[in-house]
């Protein structure tokens, strides 16, 4: 089945007079994936084979854009973390625009498209305009974040859930269950974390949290520039500071990075030192 069948019924193509109008096009929410074009999945590389338009986000790799099929139009509305952006009313906007003008859409976020990505906020653009949609899954930041470390996010013994959180959201650093999050053996995926570290350690240790409790994270998952840090929650504002980490970060509490891979990481960063 086309990646682009739309699983709402098309509306009406004919006025009431009779004169033919376009078509409505539709879109695909999809999931480029933590930025390696190996991990995009088939069927979203094939939607960006087949599609009219495909409006990117800031995170989604150019080695990914560059497999964008020859006929489709890119265009970037990307959002920065804490800077400038494109509203969110017109990112919906132009997707109901262009679906209208009989386009077929590609709406491509970076990771999976219904972790911290503003889904509903588009799938309701649609809804509204009478727009067939489909969603294409992606690996999540988190996931490929976990496997960089050789761990796994759950573990028999040890966490028998894992939360997913945003450091900050749209009135500020977020807050969320500290107590909870500051149980031993607890593990949490940090998304947008590096601004909000110093909050997170605050609120974790008034929390009752151990100041040893591991911390890591993970810059550029999945990429060529992919970096490690492992450090505690007593350390990883001033830790995470010197690392003058610039890229897309994943922080992960309650996880340490394996220790055949953390001696490996060294290696490879002792290499690059040298080389440098
Ligand atoms: N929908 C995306 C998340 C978007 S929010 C997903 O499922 O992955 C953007 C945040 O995701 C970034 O601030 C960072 O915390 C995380 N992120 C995205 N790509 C990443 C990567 N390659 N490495 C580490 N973190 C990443």
């Amino acid at each position: 089945m086309s990646s682009f069948a739309p699983i709402l019924p098309p509306a009406s193509t004919r006025h009431a007079d009779g004169m033919c109008c376009p078509a409505p096009g539709e879109v695909a929410f999809a999931g480029s994936g933590p930025g390696d074009p190996d991990l995009l999945t088939l069927k979203v590389l094939r939607a960006m084979q087949q599609a009219d338009v495909i409006l990117f986000d800031r995170l989604v790799s150019t080695e990914i854009l560059a497999l964008s099929g020859p006929g489709a139009t890119l265009e970037d509305v990307g959002k920065e973390g804490f800077g400038p952006s494109m509203s969110q009313e017109e990112i919906c906007a132009r997707i109901v625009a262009h679906a209208k003008a009989g386009k077929k859409v590609l709406r491509l976020k970076s990771g999976d498209p219904t972790v911290f990505g503003r889904l509903d906020e588009e799938l309701t653009a649609c809804d509204e305009a009478g727009i067939g949609y489909r969603i294409l899954p992606g690996i999540t930041a988190a996931s490929a974040a976990v496997a960089a470390i050789g761990q796994s996010l759950t573990q028999r013994g040890r966490n028998s859930s894992v939360r997913f959180l945003t450091g900050h959201d749209m009135r500020g650093f977020a807050d969320h269950d500290w107590a909870a999050l500051a149980r031993p053996g607890e593990v949490a995926a940090i998304y947008m974390g590096k601004k909000s570290a110093r909050f997170v350690q605050g609120r974790l240790l008034m929390h009752g949290a151990e100041r040893e409790t591991p911390v890591t994270i993970v810059e550029n998952a999945s990429r060529a520039d992919q970096r490690v840090l492992e450090t505690t929650l007593d350390h990883l504002p001033a830790d995470l500071a010197a690392a003058g980490f610039d890229g897309p970060a994943l922080t992960f509490l309650g996880l340490a990075p394996r220790q055949s891979i953390a001696a490996l990481t060294d290696l490879t960063n002792t290499l690059k030192a040298e080389l440098a």
